[in-house]
C-alpha cells in the first residue's frame, strides 16, 4: 500500500527517518459521483507528506483507488476494504537514493527494479539479477557465465576463508536464502535471456537483497577508506609538525628516542 499515514516516516528522496504529523500531513478522499462502476462506487484518497529536513523539504505524493460506501454517521461517502490499486506518484519510485561511489550501471539497474517491480515483477527481477551479477563480478571479482556458478564460487571462496575483503560469511548466506524464495532460484541458473515468471514479493525479495549488498560491501567499504583517509591525514598532520619542530631543534624534547642518523 502506498498511502502515506502519521507516525513514523522515512523520506524516499534524502533518506530522512521522522515523524509525520497534523503539520506536514494531508490527506482526503475524494468519492466520484459518477453512478455505480463495475466495481461499485469508487473514489480516490490523496496523500501527501512534507519532508521535515530543512534541505530536502520535498513533498511526497501518492493516490489510492477505493471501493465507497456511505456512511450514516458521517452523512458523506468513506473508502471501504483494502484499495483495489495504489500509485506512487512522487517520487515515482520507492527506491533509496545510492551514493556516487556505487558504479552507476549497478544503480540505474537498482533504481529501473524498483520502479517498474508493481508493473512487471519477472522484468524487475531480470534487471535485479542483472545487478546483483554486476556486483558479484565488480566488488568480488568473480566472474562465470551463470550467475549461479559466480554465488557458488562466491559460497566456495567463503567457506575456505578466502572470500574478497568485506564479504562477510552471513551476507552470502542471505543471498543463497533469497535464492530458495518462489521462482527466484531458477531465475539465477537461467541465461539472462530467460525471463522467469515472479510475482511481485519475489521481486520485492530481490530489490531488498540488493539494498543489503550495496550497503554491505560498498558503502561499508567507502566507510573503512573515510575512517584510513583520516588516520592518514591525522598521521601525516603529526609527521609534519615533528618534523617542523625538529628543524628548529625541539625534536629532543619531543621524543625520548635517540635521534638516529
Ligand atoms: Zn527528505
Amino acid at each position: 500500500m502506498s498511502k502515506f499515514g502519521l507516525g513514523a516516516w522515512e523520506c524516499r528522496f534524502c533518506g530522512k527517518s521522522q515523524i509525520a504529523t497534523e503539520n506536514n500531513y494531508h490527506i482526503r478522499y475524494n468519492f466520484f459521483s459518477i453512478g455505480e462502476t463495475e466495481l461499485g462506487p469508487i473514489g480516490m484518497t490523496l496523500s501527501a507528506i512534507r519532508c521535515l529536513n530543512r534541505e530536502c523539504n520535498k513533498a511526497s505524493i501518492s493516490c489510492e483507488l477505493n471501493k465507497s460506501v456511505f456512511s450514516d454517521s458521517r452523512g458523506q461517502h468513506v473508502p471501504t476494504g483494502t484499495p483495489i490499486e495504489s500509485w506512487r506518484l512522487r517520487p515515482a519510485s520507492f527506491a533509496t537514493q545510492q551514493p556516487g561511489f556505487i558504479p552507476e550501471p549497478l544503480r540505474n539497474d537498482y533504481y529501473e527494479a524498483c520502479l517498474i517491480r508493481d508493473l512487471s515483477p519477472k522484468a524487475s527481477a531480470t534487471l535485479s539479477r542483472r545487478c546483483l551479477q554486476g556486483m558479484i563480478r565488480d566488488f568480488c571479482k568473480i566472474s562465470k557465465a551463470r550467475l549461479i556458478d559466480e554465488i557458488k564460487e562466491l559460497r566456495k571462496l567463503v567457506d575456505e576463508d578466502a572470500g574478497p575483503k568485506g564479504v562477510e560469511t552471513e551476507t552470502v548466506d542471505a543471498i543463497d536464502h533469497v535464492r530458495g524464495v518462489g521462482n527466484i532460484g531458477a531465475h539465477m541458473e537461467k541465461d539472462i535471456n530467460n525471463i522467469v515468471e515472479v510475482d511481485p514479493g519475489e521481486a520485492q525479495a530481490l530489490i531488498e537483497l540488493i539494498e543489503m549488498l550495496f550497503a554491505e560491501w560498498y558503502v561499508a567499504r567507502e566507510k573503512r577508506r573515510e575512517r584510513l583517509r583520516k588516520i592518514e591525514t591525522i598521521a601525516l598532520d603529526k609527521a609534519t609538525q615533528i618534523a617542523d619542530l625538529r628543524s628548529q631543534g625541539q625534536g629532543v624534547a619531543l621524543s625520548k628516542e635517540p635521534e638516529s642518523k
